[in-house]
């Protein structure tokens, strides 16, 4: 069977043309919109007639045209059957959560997800629903089939983790979780058109647009995407989660995230293919550097067997400096001298954004659960831009790791 392809699914969806006729979806910003006979009002709004049903959209918080096809283009991409967009990662995130579980239920997660992913799971979710939540080790499958015995709504997993860059195995969760009656929701937000998760058997894919989708680091933005039936009910007006708690897009990012699409391709093969050469050099160089598209990567195996051809192996790579003080040194002359790349959260960007996890992105992680989780104190993470060329970067980095000595 031909491997899925996200450049040649989203080329099959119907083109938005512009109202006029023009080459680009034109930005519907009105937040309510004019019902021409009274009488469809109420069907309307018990949801029996939509645009589709010769009725109107409803409320600029329900369903956004413009928001709606950034949704269908990302539904695309990941070969599912529908899509919306939120104003934030983070509230894809908490919004599928909410949806799918009540007060009470239980959730299986990785130990190592996003700092904020963690908290959300491990203090805000238990203190202000009463949604429990058991860290595991997700490449530790019978670890996996284990907490997922006791029961569970969802079993929650990053394709790739931040930032340890550990690969899950999403065929084999997906049955685990299936097995024990739970969905497989996944966090794709690192592995973009790398990993389609959607065909390896995960129910729901969440993402922050924020990173490499948008690619400009100008936009805070998320998605979720699956079944058409689970899209709908995040909407819903009495138990939607998107519906009620309101992390609405603005139409204008909509349309803004959606100009960047046609290209996200080309972005992520060359961040992809600049990150190889980078971490081939540095082992070579004999630097401790953790990338996943390394043989001697742990999951490396497991990456090849789920990952689509044509887009590498990421754009994020790890280097362990031992130290926080020897980490921190590192990137200080990488911006402040080299010019390689900037100290900033965050990936994705066009140009190199450094960070040191333990300190920022995972420090909602005690000194153990970081521990735990395999996030070393000098642990450096950089996402790989594409700017300047390969050998001024390369020449850039050498001269700072000659510095550090
Ligand atoms: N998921 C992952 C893997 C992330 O790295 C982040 C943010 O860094 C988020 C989700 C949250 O996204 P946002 O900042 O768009 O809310």
């Amino acid at each position: 069977m031909k491997k899925f392809d996200p450049i040649e699914s989203l080329a099959r969806m119907r083109h938005e043309f512009g109202e006029h006729g023009g080459v680009n979806m034109s930005i519907e910003t009105s937040t309510t919109f004019t019902v021409l006979d009274a009488d469809t009002m109420p069907q309307i709004f018990h949801g029996q007639r939509g645009p589709d049903e010769g009725g109107c959209y409803l409320y600029g918080r329900h369903f956004n045209p413009t928001v709606y096809v950034l949704g269908r283009q990302l539904a695309a991409l990941e070969g599912a059957e529908a899509g919306y967009c939120t104003a934030s990662g983070m509230s894809a995130i908490a919004a599928t959560i909410l949806q799918l579980c009540n007060s009470g239920d239980r959730v299986v997660a990785s130990g190592t997800v996003y700092g904020g992913t963690f908290a959300l799971l491990k203090e805000f979710l238990p203190a202000k629903t009463g949604i429990q939540t058991t860290f595991v080790d997700v490449t530790d499958l019978a670890a996996v089939e284990t907490a997922l015995a006791d029961g569970a709504k969802v079993l929650y997993a990053e394709t790739m983790s931040n930032p340890t860059l550990r690969v899950a195995d999403i065929p084999r969760l997906a049955d685990l979780a299936h097995s024990a009656g739970a969905k497989l929701v996944v966090d794709n937000t690192f592995t973009p058109l790398i990993v389609s998760p959607i065909q390896l058997g995960a129910d729901i894919v969440v993402h922050s647009l924020t990173k490499f989708i948008n690619g400009a680091s100008d936009a805070i933005a998320g998605t979720v995407v699956g079944p058409m039936e689970f899209i709908q009910s995040l909407m819903d007006l009495h138990m939607g989660s998107l519906m009620l708690l309101g992390p609405t897009m603005d139409p204008r990012i909509a349309y803004e995230i959606s100009m960047r699409i046609p290209h996200l391709g080309l972005r992520v093969s060359e961040h992809s293919r600049r990150t190889m050469l980078f971490a081939e050099r540095l082992a070579e160089r004999g630097v401790p550097v953790v990338y996943p598209g390394l043989e001697s990567h742990t999951d490396h195996s497991v990456l090849e067997r789920i990952r689509n051809d044509g887009y590498g192996h990421g754009g994020i790579l790890c280097i362990d400096m031992g130290t926080t003080e020897r980490a921190s040194q590192l990137m200080e002359i990488l911006q402040n001298k080299d010019r390689f790349g900037y100290m900033a959260v965050s990936l994705g960007f066009f140009d190199t954004l450094m960070s040191c996890s333990a300190a920022s992105t995972s420090s909602e992680l005690s000194e153990e659960e970081q521990r735990a989780a395999g996030i070393s104190p000098g642990l450096l993470r950089l996402s790989i831009g594409f700017t300047g060329s390969v050998e001024q970067r390369w020449s850039q980095l050498c001269d700072a790791l000659d510095e550090m000595g």
